[in-house]
């Protein structure tokens, strides 16, 4: 392996995929992390590598504590961690709160939330000049929803999304004496498969034209945001939550 490693979680497809794409072309060396779309993952790789990038695929639930410490184990293989992108995430169905079962909101909870929490904590343990590290970055994928609250649409998903902004500034005070910058980004809608997964496939081309810029995004504008964020070029920003949602926070 090469260049600075940098583990994004769920970067097998979508905005995890853009970011392990340029990054690679950035020199990064790339962990790949996936949880069931093992031939998207190993096709992302090959074509980092055929590009004269660096990077490999490492398979792992960011919900389950056992994963998430085989994943940082692969990881150390490959050399000192230096950037996690706290990527994966899940939406679910539209739907109101009080149709919510509890095995909805503790999987919306258990992925977006605690797999972002294990993640860093392994990430802290591993950069942190207080645990012998040599400093890193930590950049938590969030979103627009955390603002707005999802109502009628997921307010688990939501919520889950305003944890993570909140672990990114206490985060960031925590560990900003030790070498380690914590930042954020708030996608609003991209053109991914997520929307089709919360079973809305047209939600791109249907709220597209209605966004402040008349259209969605593309993972490779969040994943532009995230590589500068995860960057040196971004060496005094921490506890930094960058809107990347076409201007979708600031109107009313
Ligand atoms: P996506 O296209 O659905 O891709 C999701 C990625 O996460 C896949 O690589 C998937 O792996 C992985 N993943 C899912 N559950 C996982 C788990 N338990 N453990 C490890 N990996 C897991 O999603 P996306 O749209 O790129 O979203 C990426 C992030 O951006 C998420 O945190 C999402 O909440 C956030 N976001 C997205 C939008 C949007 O409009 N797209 C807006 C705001 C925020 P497999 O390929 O193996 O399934």
């Amino acid at each position: 392996m090469s260049g600075p490693l940098m583990l994004v979680t769920g970067g097998s497809r979508g905005i995890g995929a853009a970011v392990a794409r340029l990054a690679a072309a950035e020199g990064w060396t790339v962990a790949v992390n996936y949880v069931r779309d093992e031939t998207a993952a190993n096709g992302l790789v090959a074509a980092i590598e055929s590009d004269g990038g660096s990077a490999f695929a490492v398979k792992g639930d960011v919900g389950s504590e056992a994963d998430v410490l085989a994943v940082f184990r692969a990881v150390d293989r490959a050399g000192p961690l230096k950037a996690l992108v706290n990527n994966a995430g899940i939406v679910d169905r539209v739907g109101r709160l009080d149709t919510f079962s509890a095995a909805r909101i503790e999987r919306m909870f258990r992925i977006n939330v605690l797999g972002s929490f294990l993640c860093a904590r392994e990430a802290v343990k591993r950069m942190s000049t207080a645990h012998g590290g040599s400093g890193g970055t930590i950049v938590n994928v969030s979103s627009a929803a955390a603002k707005f609250g999802g109502p009628d649409q997921y307010i688990d998903y939501a919520s889950a999304k305003g944890a993570i902004d909140t672990m990114t500034v206490g985060l960031a005070k925590e560990v900003i004496r030790e070498g380690v910058r914590v930042c954020a980004v708030r996608p609003g809608i991209i053109e991914t498969e997520i929307h089709a997964s919360g079973g809305q496939p047209d939600r791109v081309a249907e709220m597209g034209p209605g966004l402040p810029m008349g259209r969605a995004g593309t993972a490779e504008e969040v994943a532009r945001a995230i590589l500068w964020l995860a960057s040196d070029a971004a060496s005094y920003s921490s506890g930094a939550i960058l809107d990347v949602s076409g201007g979708r926070s600031i109107w009313p």
